[in-house]
């Protein structure tokens, strides 16, 4: 008898597949299909029914991978949620979420994880000293479990022995116990931290999310460890997220010291194919008890899951810019509801959308409001004025006699260059007057090569102007020139620093913070020159002086997150310097020193601007105060991207209005040409989540199913984070 399975296949389009099986499959088991003229892998997510009647032929399950165990229903349930969420096919979900080797049509071959272990008739052996090889490896086996790699250590030959021993009945081969507890370097908490893990072990409410703020150096990472610590004593697994740039040989370090006999699967996209299926399996198995990752390390299946972690939750790498755009941070908090354990968020500067679900008491916040090292305090933070400072090409004397000051002391400095592609807008040195959009609340951005502003959110555009429209001043100009000259201008006025610079070419290859961080710590570096990666948690001990430059360009960004992650930036940077015994000191050069933002900065007072951040975001109607998806379109030229948009944009017209979503678009994208496709978008926008997602149902419906080749591409981004 056949029996039709619907199966889910790694494609762009929304449905699943029947095949005809000669057995029924359970849901979640791999196999390979032929679809049109490929083999596919794919997954059952329907078990079974008796065959219908087909009007046409359908095609068999070629084959069965049954070496693993089927993909559990947590793992399909996350998956099933992602792919509603952000409104991408379920197959493509899927396989996304699934590691590289499980996504091709063959079985994989994993290492078999058992171990060696005498029988009671093999203990009575007693194989003679005569036989050096065998008794040796017998009496390493009367003293322990061998994994076979430990038995062919003991004797090269050990595999043909044991064979014939197993043949004889005096070694099994069995499931190696999960190792003992081993808890080393236990720092005794101080009172805020210690409240703050009595809050999340006392709770009766596990799994409503907390947020734990802490200060830079305030000791999260150690109240992470003491929480890791009871659920591994209570048999459950942790998972661990954070972001790309922290998964470092330290971090892992800090872990496996804490924990030295507890299997740690680490996952990230440069762990190679092989590995990291054996770490995926090793977690969905039960043998790794800590899944440390980034953000794809979210969908990893772990049976005994116990508490979800998110350091550094405000971090951008945690949202994936293509494919499945998923924010990793997002889904976890999904997932540790579902399963019902407790969730910590933790940093020193929370994103806007976390907050918010603070205020609206979604979720719950402890502060650790001081550094946990007893001798480091907070950095003095002190701002540069540019306008009044002689310069010498965009250096103050101010900071480079710091800096030399430092270079002579032979202590550790951090020139911080703020550097990334804020979208430039015009502004006025006189009065301060800056682009904005006369049909929405956006910025223009300016574009030299045009001489035009344009407004990246609504599409408008207009000349630029050559005097402030406010006072007359004909010194208006774009913000954010001339970074890349700091640098070389840096080496040339502190001719004897050792200077090495950090960006994202330095620090590709695999080893390459291995190599800073020894060079930092044998005290061979005087100035760290560097951008936003340099604002990450890394540890780089006694960093006395941090001098920040060019932070002004961001401020006035049309991107309305850009104040945001300035902030965030800044305090994080800021949180570098003084971290072991010497108090840090920060200078920053600005044309604006009475900025909210850095006045904030100068009092440490995240809450403060903070809420003021939130409170223009309600008033301006963005997010987190609205939700947003976004329609990209790219083609060859920007009229058959636009022309698309706007059809799509007529189609809605009715129903947006109908439940209350502004469709603002389409306009050109900030970066309207990208290899050599001209790019557009369309943004959807409502203060409800429910009536958005409503409508992307009913766009996802219209959108063309064939998204591929060289023609029209589209892609929908949910809660965009580039806008
Ligand atoms: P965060 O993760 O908040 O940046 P860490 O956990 O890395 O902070 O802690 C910063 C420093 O303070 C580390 O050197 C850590 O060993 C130390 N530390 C953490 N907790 C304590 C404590 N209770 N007493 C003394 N030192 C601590
Ligand atoms: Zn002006
Ligand atoms: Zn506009």
């Amino acid at each position: 008898m056949s029996l039709s399975v619907e199966v889910a296949v790694d494609v762009p389009l929304w449905s699943t597949f029947s095949y005809l099986a000669d057995r029924s499959l359970p849901r979640g088991q791999r196999v390979r299909v032929s679809f049109g003229s490929r083999r596919m892998c794919g997954v059952v997510t329907n078990n079974g029914n008796a065959e219908q009647q087909y009007a046409f032929r359908i095609k068999c399950v070629d084959e069965v991978f049954d070496e693993l165990p089927p993909l559990p229903e947590a793992f399909l349930d996350l998956v099933n949620f992602a792919a509603g969420y952000y409104h991408h096919p379920y197959g493509q979900t899927l396989f996304t979420a699934l590691p590289t080797a499980l996504r091709e049509p063959r079985a994989v071959r994993l290492p078999d994880r058992r171990v060696w272990r005498l029988t009671p008739a093999g203990r009575d052996a007693e194989v003679a000293p005569r036989h050096k090889v065998r008794h040796a490896l017998w009496q390493a086996l009367c003293a322990d479990d061998l994994a076979p790699e430990g038995a062919r250590a003991v004797a090269p030959s050990a595999a043909t022995i044991l064979k014939a021993w197993q043949d004889s009945g005096w070694v099994t081969r069995v499931d190696a116990a999960v190792p003992p507890l081993a808890v080393e370097g236990v720092i005794p908490l101080n009172t805020a931290q210690r409240a703050a893990l009595d809050a999340i072990e006392a709770s009766s409410a596990p799994h409503k999310p907390w947020l734990l703020h802490g200060v830079t150096g305030s000791g999260k990472t150690e109240v992470y460890l003491q929480l890791i610590e009871r659920q591994l004593r209570a048999g459950r697994q942790v998972l661990v997220l954070v972001p790309e740039i922290n998964l470092t040989p330290q971090l892992i370090a800090r872990f496996t010291q804490r924990f030295p006999l507890t299997p740690t699967a680490v996952l990230h996209s440069h762990v190679a194919d092989g590995e990291r299926l054996v770490a995926w399996v090793d977690a969905w198995q039960g043998r790794a008890r800590i899944v440390i990752g980034t953000r794809l390390a979210v969908f990893t299946p772990m049976p005994e899951l116990g508490m979800v972690i998110v350091d550094e939750e405000h971090d951008g790498s945690f949202k994936q810019q293509d494919g499945l755009r998923y924010h990793a941070r997002d889904l976890a908090v999904w997932r540790a509801h579902r399963a019902a354990v407790p969730i910590v968020l933790g940093s020193a500067t929370p994103c806007l959308e976390t907050l918010a679900n603070v205020d609206a008491g979604r979720y719950r916040r402890l502060v650790l409001a001081e550094r946990a090292h007893h001798a480091a305090a907070l950095p003095t933070v002190r701002l540069v004025d540019v306008r009044r400072a002689k310069r010498s090409e965009g250096l103050t004397d101010e900071v480079l006699a710091a800096l030399a000051d430092r270079v002579r002391k032979r202590e550790l400095s951090l020139v911080y260059i703020n550097r990334r592609g804020f979208a430039p807008v015009v502004a006025c040195t006189e009065c301060g007057w800056l682009s904005g959009c006369p049909r929405c609340s956006a910025k223009l951005v300016v574009h030299l090569l045009e001489r035009k502003l344009r407004c990246h959110h609504c599409g408008w555009e207009e000349a630029v102007p050559h005097v402030c429209p406010d006072c007359g001043n004909t010194d208006i100009k774009p913000l954010g020139e001339g970074t890349q000259r700091l640098e070389a201008a840096l080496g040339r006025a502190l001719p004897t620093a050792r200077i090495l610079r950090i960006d994202r070419d330095t620090t590709q290859r695999r080893e390459a913070w291995n190599d800073i961080y020894r060079q930092v710590h044998a005290g061979e570096v005087d100035i760290l020159v560097g951008t936003q990666m340099l604002a990450k948690g890394h540890d780089f001990g006694a960093l006395s002086l941090v001098a920040i430059l060019n932070a002004d360009a961001a401020l006035y960004s049309a991107d309305f997150r850009a104040s945001e992650r300035l902030f965030s930036q800044l305090i994080q940077v800021a949180g570098r310097a003084g971290r072991a015994e010497r108090p840090g000191e920060v200078l920053l050069q600005t044309q604006w020193p009475e900025h909210p933002l850095y006045q904030a900065l100068v009092a440490h007072d995240f809450d403060r601007y903070a809420a003021e951040l939130l409170g223009e975001r309600r008033q301006l109607g963005f997010p987190p105060a609205s939700f947003q998806a976004q329609l990209r379109a790219d083609a060859p030229t920007l009229a058959e991207a636009s022309d698309f948009l706007h059809t799509i944009r007529e189609r809605l017209a009715q129903p947006a209005q109908a439940s209350g979503v502004a469709v603002c678009g389409p306009a050109p994208a900030l970066m309207v040409k990208l290899a050599n496709r001209e790019r557009a978008q369309l943004v959807l926008e409502s203060p409800q989540r429910a009536a958005l997602h409503q409508l992307l149902n009913q766009l996802t419906e219209w959108l063309p199913a064939q998204n591929v080749g060289r023609g029209l591409r589209w892609s929908l981004d949910v809660d965009p984070q580039d806008t």
